[in-house]
């Protein structure tokens, strides 16, 4: 008898012991177990021969679900790594990093496929009799010499003709296993590969030198710079090797454009990984990474996971966006997974970025990550000047001052793109009485209603809920009701009936909600369908508009004030991107910043100077106030029905660690956002200067937390190297 020690899908930060008769189970095996009244699918961590439980009370494992490992031990180690670093049960961990038709118990060895043959009658039938019937004809010759792929059978001869030959019981379907072989390396092929340009070509053979070893490089480049085509070129080598590339991107730039870009310089198959796809695709890409047959797979956060069979290289494009953290279960940075997982598989990883954010750029800096550095644009491209452009005491249509107007006037004539941002969907953040100031608002969040005038709605940007229009103030009655603000909507409107004569187009996640509706769109740009282009955060993200030669930033400046330490940054990379989309060919290009604060210091040092110039001195800052990267924090939050269970809560956790004098506690506090869907929102941030204190405090803390009496009460988590503070 062996004790099987399993992770099942639990929220508790334990393993379970189950016994279990055949021989020894390796771990990385699913297993059905009960559990209470529940059947459940879980994956064997370890064995071991005693329990800290009455072995007599233990179950049977029920059921083994693989023959093999579903897990690489460096996969199963990386799940080690999370549950230990991250302080997140172990059950959950393995469940995150498995596909969901996996978590359900299909089977992981790929799916066999259905191929028609012929039937014994239809070896012996005699051809002549279909004469007239050329398709069914031709179909039954081919299959003389070999079996044929059912989908493709029906595309190619049509299901009329399958059907007759069904009828006349001369074809049947037999089903055989894929192939797993991998044909990747003789397709490969090598096409239009620009001569790559000094900066990019040392970058190359920096990595390229490093390529059967762990090592992180920053690829630090201005936007346009050509950082794709070091990746590319880098690539190129690895796949030589028949080794594999993982490339992760950000949630908003997994379009076809950029899967387009890596399918055609090779010539081979791309395995892709996004929020679109049905269980059953995504199993897919799964099995074929894992049995070596793709050599390029590109996903999202979660594609950190994906086995290899043969790994090669690491890719993280655009390493500062958000979209990398999770921001609920278990609170995982993709980034840093991928640091620990090349060096599990020692091989390097290339983390790119024009805007790097401050705790990679410090880790190159300290001498952690090399640092690649690419300064020029590549091509004829060069980079778009700057501007801050002062709207203090200017009246302002639709939230753009005539001055921008009469200059988007003028890049409009010269048959050029404008591309204008602001931070806001719907018509206007807040509809105001203007009789007696009462603005209408959302009671679950006490924040304003946004109005959505296409729609007819008010709705809430916090909790998604909504209502029609109303037509009087709930206070006093009158109907003189306006809206207050501008947001994507209303500027779209003004900017038609400003520019009749220039189509304009709306890019936000109201508009481009719906499958393949954002390519489209980017595609209808490309184009050139449209001339004026408005879009949110969406448009910020490495799209490549090379028509688009003037950038609006239309209102940032409450970002200039956040309460959120991470703002300045945050704000600086979005600037920066966004200007980054202008003059992308060989037309030069300008942005310009609409700001009642044109001297603020951020603005200017990054106007001036540039992102880097900016991110030093940022870090600078970061040390005078002891914050990440030259700290490390946790944040415990916790949200109630009752602010008061919030705050006891979280003050209980306070106390546990005020025995530790190298972790300052701050809180409890608010978060950002009070009150959320009914709730009461409040947090703790924990910070210490050593990582490896803060680690183990928590760690010794953990279980204590769990079993306080609020803690299966209220909602409540615990996120490390927290970055939202919302
Ligand atoms: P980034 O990823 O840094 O934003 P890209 O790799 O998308 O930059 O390159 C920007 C543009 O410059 C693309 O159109 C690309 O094809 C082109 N490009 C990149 N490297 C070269 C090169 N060495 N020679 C000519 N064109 C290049
Ligand atoms: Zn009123
Ligand atoms: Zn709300």
């Amino acid at each position: 008898m062996f004790i099987i020690r399993v992770a099942l899908p639990i929220p508790k930060r334990q393993l379970f012991d189950y016994l279990y008769n055949g021989k020894d189970l390796a771990a990385g095996v699913r297993v059905r177990v009960s559990f209470g009244p529940r059947k459940l699918i879980g994956v064997v961590w370890e064995t071991s021969d005693k329990s800290e439980w009455d072995i007599s009370k233990l179950k049977s494992i029920e059921e083994v679900l693989d023959d093999t490992p579903i897990f690489t031990p460096s996969l199963l180690k990386l799940c080690g790594w999370l549950a230990q670093y991250y302080k997140h049960p172990i059950g959950d961990v393995v469940q995150t990093a498995m596909p969901v038709a996996l978590r359900k118990g299909e089977s992981s060895l790929p799916k066999p496929i259905e191929y028609w043959t012929l039937s014994d009658v239809g070896k012996s039938a005699d051809l002549s009799s279909l004469s007239r019937a050329p398709k069914q004809r031709s179909l039954m010759q081919l299959l003389n010499s070999q079996d044929i792929v059912k989908a493709k059978a029906k595309t190619e001869f049509g299901a009329a003709a399958i059907k007759s030959l069904v009828d006349k019981d001369l074809i049947a379907l037999i089903q055989k296993a894929p192939s797993v072989e991998s044909t990747w390396q003789q397709d490969l092929v090598i096409q239009d590969k620009p001569v790559a340009n000094v900066e990019q070509a040392i970058a190359i053979s920096c990595i390229e030198a490093k390529l059967d070893q762990y090592g992180c490089f920053l690829l630090d480049g201005i936007t346009g710079s050509g950082k794709t085509e070091v990746y590319l070129q880098a690539i190129e080598q690895v796949l030589k090797q028949g080794e594999q590339v993982l490339i992760l991107v950000p949630e908003i730039g997994l379009t076809p454009q950029t899967v387009h870009r890596f399918k055609y310089r090779f010539g081979i198959d791309v395995g892709i990984l996004h929020s679109g796809l049905n269980n059953n695709e995504r199993l897919q890409v799964w099995q074929q990474s894992a049995t070596g047959q793709l050599g390029i797979i590109i996903g999202t956060r979660s594609a950190i996971f994906t086995p290899m069979l043969k790994p090669g290289l690491l890719i993280v494009d655009e390493e500062h966006d958000s979209s990398y953290k999770q921001q609920d279960g278990l609170r995982y940075h993709a980034r840093d997974l991928a640091v620990m997982r090349a060096r599990e598989d020692n091989i390097p990883l290339v983390l790119g970025s024009a805007t790097p954010a401050l705790e990679t750029l410090n880790n190159a800096l300290v001498g952690k990550y090399q640092h690649l550095k690419l300064n020029q644009r590549a091509g004829n491209a060069s980079l778009a000047t700057q501007h801050v452009f002062d709207i203090r005491q200017q009246p302002l249509q639709f939230g753009v001052a005539q001055g921008m107007l009469d200059r988007m006037k003028q890049h409009l004539q010269q048959g050029s793109q404008v591309m204008l941002f602001i931070n806001r969907r719907g018509y206007a953040p807040a509809l105001m009485c203007h009789q007696c100031g009462f603005v209408d608002h959302c009671k679950r969040c006490d924040k304003p209603f946004t109005v959505h005038k296409q729609l007819y709605k008010l709705q809430c940007h916090h909790c998604g809920s909504a209502k029609s229009i109303p037509k009087n103030c709930q206070q006093c009655q009158s109907n003189e009701l306006t809206s207050m603000g501008v947001g994507t909507e209303q500027l779209e409107q003004g900017l038609a009936s400003h520019f009749p004569e220039y189509s304009s187009i709306r890019i936000d996640s109201d508009s481009a909600r719906g499958k393949n509706k954002l390519d489209n769109m980017l595609s209808s740009i490309n184009n050139n369908e449209h001339q004026i282009l408005i879009g949110t955060q969406i448009l910020s993200k490495g799209h490549h508009f090379p028509n688009v030669t003037l950038v609006l930033i239309l209102d940032v400046d409450g970002a200039l004030f956040s309460a959120d330490y991470r703002a300045a940054e945050h704000l600086a990379q979005l600037i920066t991107q966004l200007a980054g989309r202008a003059g992308r060919a060989e037309k030069p290009g300008e942005m310009w910043l609409q700001t009642h604060d044109p001297g603020h210091p951020l603005l200017q040092d990054l106007i001036n100077n540039g992102y880097a110039h900016f991110a030093q001195y940022a870090l600078l800052e970061r040390q005078h106030a002891n914050l990440p990267p030259y700290t490390f924090q946790a944040l415990f939050k916790a949200q109630a029905l009752s602010a008061r269970d919030a705050f006891d809560f979280l003050q209980q956790i306070a106390q546990l660690f005020s025995v530790f004098s190298n972790v300052d506690c701050v809180g409890p506090i608010p978060a950002l956002m009070e009150k959320r869907q009914g709730q009461y929102r409040m947090q703790l941030l924990l910070q210490s200067p050593q990582r490896s204190s803060l680690q183990k405090a928590i760690g010794q803390k953990i279980k204590q937390i769990e079993t306080l009496n609020l803690a299966n009460k209220i909602r409540w988590s615990l996120d490390i190297d927290p970055q939202d503070f919302s």
